[in-house]
């Protein structure tokens, strides 16, 4: 059956000019779902009970399964199960700014990166558009607080899911939706060249942040398989057009890979690469997994390559490291109750 959080306000208006009503529910039915958060229609009180009732024929407002909430003092992690029985995960983190979330896109995820826990079990399915919606509004619900910010980090490639992401953005954004401003919203990509160029002709001032993680194309190859599709070569260029059209800052997101990418060497070649583009790093510190064939850098490599970043006045900061606790690590909660 359909879901009712599947839908933009665009198309709820059609829906309801399609039933032979009329268009400005959707404005009220928005605000009854997104503000006043209602679990069933029969408490909305203006529309009428025939046009309800259809309604509720054609489209549920079931909410998703929490199975399990991992609670440290500044995240908790959620594990959601879905009407078939998959599961996802979305965490939430407080920062000084706000509350934000790192939603999942797809159950599973086809792009193999060597060191990501999200990757072991292939892409069984893209996520709906209500099951992404439904993350943040249930969190926010669990939690007792707005949330602010929303990553889109979790498991799946949201470029590989990439109508469903941006209907997803837009209720999110709307103002009558979630209300979560477009500049407080950041898709990060493993770097598929095609739905960048689509994404940065979009009018909404959505973030980009690119899952980078080495240099230069031959360590990306080995630890990135989508780097043999897109390499290096051209996606620096389709960014740097990006930058261009957007007027956007982008973000790199770089783990350190103890001896694979975490050289001065590499912080060098890194720091060429993006010369000059309006962008800062994020350095990662790896979180470890199941996975024994990779290691966090120490902190000493990490402190190096950022003063080597630095010095060649690139903009970079270390992610703040959050849940180390609670195996929240992408991918990781997940794997723990499959046990895959
Ligand atoms: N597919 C998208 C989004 C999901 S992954 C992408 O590639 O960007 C979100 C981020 O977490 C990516 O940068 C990914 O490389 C990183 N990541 C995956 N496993 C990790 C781990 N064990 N420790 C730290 N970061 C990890």
């Amino acid at each position: 059956m359909k879901h009712i959080y599947g839908l933009t306000l665009e198309e709820m208006e059609e829906y309801f000019l399609s039933i032979g009503s009329r268009k400005f529910h959707a404005q009220q039915l928005f605000s009854w779902l997104y503000e006043k958060r209602i679990h069933s229609y029969s408490d909305v009180t203006n529309i009428k009970k025939e046009i309800l009732a259809q309604l509720e024929k054609d489209y549920c407002l079931e909410s998703l399964k929490i199975v399990r909430v991992e609670r440290d003092v500044d995240v908790c992690k959620y594990l959601f199960e879905l009407f078939d029985g998959e599961h996802v995960e979305a965490v939430l983190m407080k920062h000084d700014y706000g509350n934000s979330v790192c939603v999942s896109s797809q159950v599973g995820c086809n792009m193999g990166c060597a060191f990501c826990e999200s990757g072991r079990r292939r892409r069984v399915r893209n996520l709906e558009i209500y099951e992404m919606v439904l993350q943040i509004l249930m969190i926010e619900e669990d939690f007792g607080q707005r949330v602010s910010h929303v990553v889109v980090m979790g498991i799946g490639e949201p470029f590989d899911n990439y109508d469903h992401l941006i209907s997803f953005l837009k209720i999110i954004n709307h103002p009558k939706g979630l209300a979560i401003g477009a500049r407080h919203i950041t898709v990060s990509t493993c770097g598929i060249i095609p739905k960048i160029e689509e994404f940065s002709k979009l009018e909404f001032q959505f973030n980009l942040a690119i899952s980078l993680h080495a240099p230069n194309d031959s360590i990306r190859d080995q630890i990135m398989p989508i780097n043999k599709v897109y390499p290096l070569k051209k996606l620096i260029p389709v960014l740097r057009q990006y930058i261009e059209k957007t007027n956007r800052r982008i973000t790199f997101e770089y783990i350190l890979l103890a001896g694979i990418n975490d050289s001065s060497d590499c912080a060098l070649e890194l720091s060429k690469l993006i010369q000059g583009m309006n962008c800062y790093v994020n350095l990662i510190p790896y979180n470890e997994t199941n996975n024994f064939e990779f290691k966090r850098s120490s902190t000493i490599q990490i402190m190096r390559f950022y003063d080597i970043l630095k010095k060649n006045k690139i903009n970079v900061t270390i992610r703040k490291e959050f849940g180390g606790n609670i195996s929240a690590a992408c991918g990781q909660l997940r794997s723990k109750k499959e046990d895959v």
